[in-house]
């Protein structure tokens, strides 16, 4: 069966290499089929035609080429455009170009489903059902590169790492993803133009920061408060924020890049003084960034956007403390591809 054969796009360009000279072949042809894969794309061992005939059919025969395919393509009335993803195990997953007048973001998922429970996001009643491999993560990019270049001419410019799932809880795929796309083979993207949006799991972020990473990174926070923190995330109990914000300092220390905090302001949950204060100090061992993100409804109301005057207070606070504050206004919320909205339901009707 195919999908029992192996992903030839998990072989480094090494073990292609290895590959084809254990097969009694030249290891040039391994420089080959990665280029065909990585830099052009390609789905089908056909169709490598620099390649004789019995070396396709031998590839064929020891491996698959597993590429997503886009089920449903919505388009948003602001141009949002909304992808559900299906992976070669028939699982799915959902991806989100944002365009707005000089930017291209590609907004992709690193899981399917998610392990953690916070209690405003869609995607976290679905069950966590597998991490995505490098080259699902890779192709997700690929395919709003292809999308950006169509409908808006130009080239795909920035990438967040804030669709399904908690992209430190699959460490090693968005790394070797991250990798793929930043490298001159795959789409040379700069590193400066990846975010990678976390909960904030302590121990990986330290991780990232010892690995030398070259994206930002964006911290989920909505609160600096434990107790408020645990009652809408409630794995904080397991990270108290203590933690996070040590770790977050050593980021800081080691990379001197600047941190994002993605908050959301809820009526009666975070949208008192208090909040911001905890907050102001919560943020001040290093330059910070609060993008204040609008609340994106997913359910039955137990959640609800603060008023504009607790919006007010926190920017007036926040940039009195010298702190940068941002308010991201939602994107194809009528698609429901704004954040936190992800849950395959185009695929479920
Ligand atoms: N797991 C990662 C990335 C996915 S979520 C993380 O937590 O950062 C991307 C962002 O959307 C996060 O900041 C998340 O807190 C936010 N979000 C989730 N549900 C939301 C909702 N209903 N409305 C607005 N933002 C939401």
């Amino acid at each position: 069966m195919e999908d029992t054969k192996r992903d030839i796009r998990a072989l480094t360009k090494e073990e292609l290499r290895s590959f084809f000279e254990a097969n009694g072949d030249k290891a040039f042809r391994g420089n080959q089929v990665y280029e065909w894969l990585w830099n052009k794309g390609l789905h089908r061992f056909e169709d490598m035609t620099n390649l004789p005939k019995a070396t396709r059919e031998m590839l064929e025969a020891h491996f698959a080429i597993n590429h997503i395919k886009v089920d449903v393509m919505q388009r948003s009335d602001d141009g949002t455009i909304k992808n559900a993803v299906r992976l070669h195990d028939g699982l799915l997953v959902e991806s989100v170009l944002i365009p707005t007048e000089n930017r291209t973001t590609a907004c992709v998922s690193s899981q399917v489903g998610c392990s953690l429970n916070c209690s405003f996001c869609a995607t976290a009643r679905l069950k966590r059902m597998r991490n995505l491999l490098p080259d699902e993560i890779f192709d997700q990019v690929k395919v709003i590169d292809d999308q950006s270049k169509m409908f808006f001419g130009r080239p795909l410019s920035n990438i967040v790492f804030m669709g399904m799932g908690e992209p430190l809880m699959n460490y090693n795929n968005v790394l070797k993803a991250i990798d793929k796309i930043t490298s001159e083979e795959g789409l040379g993207m700069s590193a400066k133009r990846i975010t990678v949006s976390t909960s904030g799991v302590p121990k990986l972020i330290k991780k990232m920061a010892d690995d030398g990473v070259k994206f930002k990174l964006a911290v989920s926070l909505h609160s600096a408060i434990d107790e408020v923190r645990t009652s809408i995330m409630p794995f904080n109990t397991q990270f108290p924020l203590s933690e996070l914000r040590e770790a977050l300092s050593h980021w800081y220390q080691k990379t001197k890049n600047r941190i994002t905090y993605e908050y959301v302001v809820w009526k009666g949950i975070n949208d008192q003084k208090k909040d911001v204060d905890a907050l102001i100090k919560f943020c001040k061992f290093a330059p910070s960034k609060v993008n204040l993100i609008e609340y994106n409804p997913i359910d039955d109301g137990n959640f609800q956007q603060a008023a504009a005057e607790s919006l007010t207070m926190y920017q007036t606070m926040l940039e009195d403390a010298g702190i940068t504050v941002t308010v991201r206004r939602s994107r194809g919320k009528d698609i429901d591809a704004a954040c936190g909205q992800l849950a395959n339901k185009a695929a479920k009707e």
